[in-house]
């Protein structure tokens, strides 16, 4: 293995390899980015060491990376910890908050420039109006989630791909990108993971995981338990 300079995170070198077993994984320098922290999908706490169960929320957590499938999940409806549920459609949902201030901000300077009567009022409306379709898109596809968690139902899958998503990044870092493959009577579906969560560069392709999945449209589906 080539050596790196002091100080120097080898994790952008590793992310674009291959496999990386946990027991070599051990042995990189690597940054707190990169460094395999244990977090809480429900509740974002980290952990230095695995649980089956967070301490704060009481979230099942998922099984260390290997071919384990873990535990099936709980029969319907689910119970979520709590707060989860407000975080998925408000709090750390990006078009919810983006869509919602958009629309609260511009529907009133619509309403004003209205009583005007001239063209000044096309642009606060189409911006009022970008606003209520980004709000919906963010409620709809977190409800989709939601609903996939509290009612659906379970199948085992597994992970056909794990690589960094360069379509968005935080301070010059990329979150993973999980491809997961899922049969529902004989059809193979595929589901989309976008995680911060730095467990996932030891999961490889090959690995099994649950997948919820809303029966009267499978495309509604979701990882359980979760990843952020
Ligand atoms: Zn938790």
């Amino acid at each position: 293995m080539r050596r790196l300079p002091a100080g120097r995170c080898s994790g952008v070198q590793i992310i674009h390899g291959v496999t990386i077993s946990p027991a070599l994984l051990e042995t990189l320098p690597l940054c707190a980015y990169h460094r395999r922290m244990i977090t809480c999908g429900w509740c974002g706490t980290h952990y230095h060491s695995w649980k089956n169960q967070c301490d704060r929320c009481g979230g099942r957590m998922p099984p260390p990376p290997g071919m384990e499938l873990g535990p099936s999940p709980p029969p319907v409806p689910r119970d979520l910890p709590k707060g989860f549920a407000f975080r998925l459609l408000v709090s750390q949902n990006i078009a919810t908050i983006v869509g919602g201030l958009m629309f609260a901000v511009a529907t009133p300077i619509t309403w004003g420039t209205l009583q005007t009567k001239t063209w000044a009022a096309s642009i606060p409306g189409l911006m009022a109006l970008g606003g209520f379709f980004m709000l919906r898109y963010g409620l709809t596809t977190a409800g989709s989630v939601l609903r996939a968690f509290r009612k659906g139902r379970a199948a085992e899958g597994t992970i056909a791909s794990v690589k960094l998503d360069t379509t968005q990044s935080i301070n010059n870092q990329h979150p993973w990108k999980v491809v997961y493959h899922f049969m529902v009577e004989g059809h193979q579906h595929e589901g989309v993971l976008v995680s911060w969560d730095s467990t996932l560069i030891s999961r490889a392709a090959g690995q099994p995981l649950w997948v919820l999945y809303v029966e009267s449209d499978p495309t509604q589906n979701t990882v359980y338990p979760p990843y952020r």
